[in-house]
């Protein structure tokens, strides 16, 4: 019956254009996933998520250069290769800083004025190139959302652009995801009822909402699981200042995220699809493997408990 079920929704799935990887029949619980960078962004080298027997991925874009039709071709051909299916395209720009909270404010994602116009742009080029390679999520950190009660046109405006970026994605049957991080739960959980858009998501790091201090990630799961699509595994250390100074990142499963807790939760609210390393240190890239699969080991076990 279970089987009967799986078919009827994959084909349910494919014959409304979309058919995506997370939920695609759910045979494997929690399958793992590696943050990957081809040219651009802090994930580990694409060849390592293969080598180290994964079957799916999240991705940084790639530069500008990288993104033509040609190169598209060439890497989904080499994605098929390797074995290995997208799951999600990140959105990353020129231009953001991650130096200190103030400057990821004044620069990250569609939230600094200045640059949004062209962002969005650039963000139809990530869709274009995402499509081709076969995958139906656009990952992106939006920026620092304006609360509505402090400044309602700053707010409003926001939401008028991600309306129109999940309008252009949906034309193209695509989602996005948004990354945790700079809200609290319930500012997330607001913006994205005042979107009010059937394909906006969000692609959950418990880490990040110690890093930037915005909320105890479990308590946050359980509030916004419903819209959690994708996730993050990374771990981090709460910072002497929350919200004023970044937390640390540690290796998935040392810091305070409580590995286990979260994997339970994910459980609890209803998400059981890939479950994506993500280590930030490419600087140190022997160490960034090892953490990785670390990790890897410590998703399957307490994954193996949860059946
Ligand atoms: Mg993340």
């Amino acid at each position: 019956m279970r089987t009967l079920t799986c078919l009827l929704s994959l084909a349910a799935l494919v014959l409304s254009g979309t058919c995506f990887a997370d939920d695609c029949c759910k045979k494997e619980q929690f399958p793992i996933a590696a943050f990957v960078s081809v040219d651009a962004g802090l994930g580990v080298q694409i060849d390592f998520a293969s080598e180290i027997g994964l079957k799916y991925i999240q991705m940084h874009t790639p530069s500008k250069e990288a993104r033509t039709p040609e190169k598209a071709a060439a890497f989904k051909a080499r994605l098929k290769e390797l074995g290995l299916t997208p799951l999600v395209v990140f959105c990353g720009f020129d231009g953001e800083s991650y130096a200190d909270i103030p400057t990821t404010k004044k620069t990250i994602g569609l939230v600094p004025q200045e640059t949004r116009a062209a962002r969005f742009e650039e963000i139809k080029e990530i869709a274009n190139f995402a499509k081709a390679i076969g995958c139906d999520v656009v990952g992106i950190h939006i920026g620092f959302i304006p609360l509505k009660s402090e400044d309602p046109k700053a707010h409003d405006d926001l939401v008028k652009v991600a309306q129109e970026l999940c309008d252009y994605l949906a034309a193209q049957g695509q989602r996005l995801h948004l990354e945790t991080g700079q809200e609290t739960a319930d500012g997330l959980l607001a913006f994205i009822e005042d979107v009010n858009r059937p394909n906006l998501f969000i692609n959950f790091d418990p880490a990040n909402m110690i890093l930037y201090g915005s909320g105890e990630p479990i308590e946050a799961l359980k509030k916004i699981g419903k819209y959690v699509r994708s996730v993050h595994a990374k771990d981090a250390l709460w910072a002497k200042n929350p919200g004023k100074e970044w937390g640390q990142e540690v290796p998935f499963g040392q810091g305070q995220v409580n590995a286990r807790k979260f994997i339970e939760t994910l459980k609890a609210v209803g998400y059981t699809g890939p479950i994506t390393i993500e280590r930030e240190i490419p600087d140190q890239p022997e160490r960034q493997k090892k953490e990785i699969i670390e990790a890897k080991n410590l998703i399957e076990s307490i994954a193996k408990e949860l059946k």
